[in-house]
């Protein structure tokens, strides 16, 4: 059964370490992000963005596909279903489908009208028994067509938004989403720490998990990040275990174009790829 990400997550930041969510795309995915999970013994968060769950025909499937493979797979840890970047309109059709969870990212609004929505998610949300994240200050990189700059959030504004009731709050770091740049100056940990200071024991989410050196990550969970996003690394495993098949030109021999065979070397890079992140974020052990 899904569960809401509160509890979890507080578990984790009381603990000292994080929670990974893994964006989801169709059934291999998440077939090995919760067959990972439960052999590690890690709770887990599956996301879904607005576009990936158009992709897999609608938020009903989406639900529909995870429930029943936490039943037929046995799934006894952990595990919630979060609308990830939703808009104001994405969350209630989430709520309304059976997720366990939303993300509002009102980040985009002036801080008056994303106030506004942000309390009306959080009592409706929180009525159907859900969690909810927010985001202030907005992150960078593009995410489903949801461009940001990267830009360090503004620690009050963080405590105005927490105090909103939300359940974990995503604060611009300095992150980005997808690859990142050459350039790239690293995250902002005294944002980090001046956010935390105004939020307390309030869960923070770090978005664009992907290729943030483990030193980074190690130290962004002792201030406070209870959980850590990761989308693109899955991607990249997902593609070059694919090409790497296809090249070696696997798919031509005997019955290697049958689509679950196609398809096995994804899985279980992404499978591996989920198993070093909970790794590295210390879930392993803590369902
Ligand atoms: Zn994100």
């Amino acid at each position: 059964m899904l569960v809401s990400a509160t509890e979890m997550l507080k578990k984790a930041k009381a603990g000292h370490y994080a929670v990974g969510q893994f964006n989801i795309n169709n059934l291999e995915w998440t077939k090995a992000i919760l067959s990972t999970a439960q052999e590690l013994n890690s709770p887990v968060i599956l996301g879904v963005s607005e576009g990936a769950g158009k992709y897999m025909g609608g938020y009903h499937a989406v639900v529909g596909m995870v429930n029943g493979l936490l039943q037929d797979m046995n799934i006894t840890v952990p595990v919630a279903l979060h609308l990830d970047h939703g808009s104001f309109e994405g969350c209630y059709k989430c709520i309304e489908a059976g997720f366990s969870s939303i993300m509002f990212d009102g980040s985009h609004y002036p801080i008056a009208e994303n106030v506004e929505k942000t309390t009306q998610l959080v009592n409706d949300a929180h009525a159907k028994g859900l969690s909810i994240e927010a985001e202030v200050g907005s992150i960078g990189g593009e995410e489903d067509g949801v461009v940001g700059m990267g830009e360090c959030a503004d620690p009050n504004e963080c405590k105005a938004i927490a105090d909103l009731g939300v359940d974990f709050l995503a604060a611009g770091i300095g992150n980005i989403h997808g690859k990142y740049p050459e350039n790239w100056p690293g995250l902002s940990f005294e944002t980090l720490d001046a956010v935390q200071q105004k939020t307390g024991m309030l869960p923070l989410v770090l978005h664009g998990g992907t290729g943030i050196p483990a030193d980074m990550i190690k130290k962004a969970i002792t201030l406070g990040v209870a959980k850590i996003n990761v989308n693109t690394e899955c991607q990249l495993a997902f593609a070059a275990a694919t090409r790497k098949y296809i090249e070696e030109g696997k798919d031509l021999q005997g019955k290697g174009f049958d689509p679950r065979k196609v398809l096995a070397p994804g899985y279980e890079a992404i499978k591996a790829t989920v198993k070093e992140k909970m790794e590295l974020f210390g879930s392993v052990g803590q369902a």
